[in-house]
């Protein structure tokens, strides 16, 4: 697909962010070129438009940038996967060690009726920690995750092309 080269140079690489040693990929840079950020959630929303999908579940916080686009295009709702204490109701918690540090996402009981078809969306996958709390979270509320999807992916993660046994989508690799 022709549209890859552009979204991959329109993402940044900030060196040694947040800490020593990180290649940071920068996704501000690829939402400030609009043919770029339109073909990533066109790339999306073709892929996923006739798979029954009835909810796309972004993780914060870039995961809400790429997200509700995607939903609304696609005629499903969207449900944030939020870091600890942001959401007012109750909640179910799931927690995972991400490169540098570890954390908790949290998900709205209620949000999802069992047998959901899901879709999760993030930014970039690394080891996959993230998203794999995403999953379990959807799993938790009876939910079908379908696929996971991330603009950038790792090599590695690219490679195997799934997550714990999900099928896992990636546009691009770091630079
Ligand atoms: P994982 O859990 O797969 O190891 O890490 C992925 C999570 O960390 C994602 O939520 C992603 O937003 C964040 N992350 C880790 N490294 C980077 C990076 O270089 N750029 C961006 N934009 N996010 C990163």
């Amino acid at each position: 697909d022709p549209r890859l080269q552009g979204i991959s140079k329109a993402i940044r690489v900030v060196p040694d962010f947040p800490i020593p040693g990180i290649m940071f990929q920068d996704i501000t840079t690829l939402l400030l070129d609009h043919k770029a950020f339109k073909d990533t959630v066109d790339i999306f929303v073709d892929r996923y438009r006739d798979m029954g999908i009835s909810v796309v579940a972004g993780i914060e916080a870039r995961g809400f940038v790429f997200g509700p686009s995607i939903a609304l295009a696609i005629g499903a709702k969207f449900v944030p996967l939020r870091k600890p204490n942001k959401l007012p109701g109750e909640v179910i918690s799931e927690a995972y060690v991400l490169e540098y540090g570890t954390d908790r996402l949290e998900m709205h009981v209620g949000a999802i009726e069992p047998g959901e078809r899901a879709l999760v969306i993030d930014d970039l996958v690394a080891t996959g920690g993230t998203l794999s709390a995403a999953v379990r979270l959807l799993e938790r509320m009876g939910a079908e995750v379908v696929e996971c999807a991330c603009v950038v992916g790792l090599p590695e993660v690219r490679g195997q092309r799934r997550l714990d046994g999900k099928p896992l989508y990636i546009l691009v690799e770091p630079r």
